[in-house]
């Protein structure tokens, strides 16, 4: 199966896709998680886009396009695919759907004070990409990460001014593809205000998984 997962920057989309991989075993291709590798390995890639992340804009279209692109050509993606955070763009969606097909796009709904809740105690693990949450989810060492004893730090782009700007650039150029999917008869709605446990649920019915 093909997925999507479309919704604001800390609905939980990252969150439930770790948990939707036990579950499909296909697997969580993250754009966000790409570019922060590539930032970690100080690649030509990474040295390209750290600015643009870090100040909550999007990297350009053509360089994410050709990065998934890419990715979605390997042998791991044939049986299906998560894709957590793209496209974020009307452009970017068009281009996918000339690669590859598209079943569902799901879009993780959260209210706007639930975003900022979220974003505000997201930790991260620097080695592996899992998340945390210094309030609702917290590693049971501090800062060390439960999976991989890898370093939990907080997201350079989670810092206030680059979550306002992340959130003005998700309602213009990321909200949009919401009814473009719609129209296309491929969206489901799942509510991502509960427990992630409760949450894995919703997203089950959605998908009937
Ligand atoms: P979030 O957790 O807020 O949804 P991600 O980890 O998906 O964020 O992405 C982090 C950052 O990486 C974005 O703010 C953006 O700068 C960049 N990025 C990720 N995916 C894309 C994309 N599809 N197009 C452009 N930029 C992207
Ligand atoms: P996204 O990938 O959509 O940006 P994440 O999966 O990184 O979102 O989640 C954002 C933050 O919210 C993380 O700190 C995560 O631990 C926390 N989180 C995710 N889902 C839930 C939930 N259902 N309830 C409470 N906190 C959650
Ligand atoms: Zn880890």
């Amino acid at each position: 199966m093909n997925l999507i997962f479309l919704g604001p920057p800390g609905a939980g989309k990252g969150t439930l896709a770790a948990k939707a991989v036990g579950i499909l075993k296909v697997p969580h291709i993250s754009t966000g998680n790409i570019f922060r590798a590539a930032i970690a390995a100080q690649s030509p890639l990474g040295l390209n886009v750290k600015a643009i992340i870090d100040a909550g804009k999007l990297v350009n279209d053509e360089i994410t396009i050709e990065l998934v692109k890419e990715r979605l050509a390997q042998e791991d993606a044939q049986k299906g695919y998560i894709l957590d955070g793209f496209p974020r763009t009307i452009p970017q969606a068009e281009a996918l759907a000339g690669f590859s097909r598209v079943d569902t796009v799901v879009n993780f709904d959260l209210p706007d004070g639930s975003v900022l809740e979220r974003l505000g105690g997201r930790r991260v693990c620097r080695q592996c990409g899992v998340n945390y949450h210094q309030t609702f989810n917290p590693p049971k060492k501090t800062d060390v990460c439960d999976a991989c004893g890898g370093e939990v730090y907080t997201r350079d782009d989670d810092r206030e001014e680059a979550v306002a700007k992340r959130l003005e650039v998700y309602r213009d150029q990321t909200a949009p593809l919401i009814d473009y999917y719609r129209q296309k008869g491929l969206l489901t709605g799942v509510d991502a205000r509960p427990s992630v446990d409760q949450v894995v649920e919703n997203f089950r019915k959605a998908v009937g998984v």
